[in-house]
């Protein structure tokens, strides 16, 4: 027997706390971004300067940069090798701006370097957007295919098999978390090194940043308790039989 979504304890148990502490992690990067962005850096370079210079000093004079709207939608994309950065980070002098421009340009200069742990996020990205919708269905299917026609051995592995296609969204997750912790660490070595912030300013890149690697540290735990939530699911109504 299983739970209708609007009665069901794994619910409660596994989705909600990773809600909740999605919603943390966004509140608290929000807040270190708005502290951060009332604090001018003394070089007063904006974000989209910083990131020219970096990118420059580096050898990628290619990779354009571009303004995007929305707050905190800065990106990197690869395939156009693009940066694009919001109002609040472009046009910025402060500590916050010059952080979030660093970081972003560190994702190029891994693009440009081969950096293994983003070659292996980008090849997961069509297995990731299949598997994300795909394996929830496939679970369902499966546990059809046992509760209806009483085809249990089929039924069960095609669910296993639909767990591991969703498992795909966690693993994604846990290989996107080296990819933002060594942007951030290229974007703070630069920074400094480049005489952009000097050591009380780095303080300041260093939180802003550090919330924001936490927001994915909060994805991946969310990501890992939704493919638990299926494991549960699955081994609860074995035994139940
Ligand atoms: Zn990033």
């Amino acid at each position: 027997m299983y739970y209708p979504i609007w009665y069901d304890p794994t619910f409660l148990i596994f989705i909600v706390p990773a809600m909740i502490l999605g919603l943390i992690a966004q509140a608290a990067v929000q807040g270190r971004f708005k502290q951060y962005s009332q604090v001018a850096t003394m070089r007063g370079l904006t974000g989209a300067q910083v990131a020219r210079q970096i990118l420059d000093t580096n050898g990628l004079s290619g990779v354009s940069i571009e303004e995007t709207q929305g707050f905190l939608s800065d990106n990197y994309d690869p395939r156009s090798q693009t940066l694009r950065l919001s109002p609040d980070v472009a046009r910025s002098t402060s500590v916050a701006a010059v952080g979030v421009a660093a970081h972003e340009s560190g994702h190029a200069l891994q693009h440009a370097r081969g950096y293994l742990p983003l070659q292996l996020r980008s090849a997961l990205v069509p297995a990731v957007q299949f598997g994300s919708w795909l394996g929830p269905l496939i679970i369902m299917a499966g546990i059809l295919l046992e509760a209806l026609m009483g085809a249990f051995t089929l039924g069960n592995a095609l669910a296993w098999f639909g767990v591991l296609l969703f498992g795909l969204v966690a693993v994604f997750s846990f290989v996107t978390l080296p990819v933002e912790i060594d942007a951030s660490a290229r974007a703070k070595a630069m920074l400094y090194q480049y005489n952009i912030v000097d050591r009380r300013e780095l303080d300041g890149v260093n939180k802003v940043l550090n919330a924001a690697a936490w927001t994915y540290v909060a994805a991946a735990i969310a990501a890992l308790l939704q493919v638990l939530r299926w494991v549960f699911i699955l081994t609860a109504g074995n035994r139940r039989r």
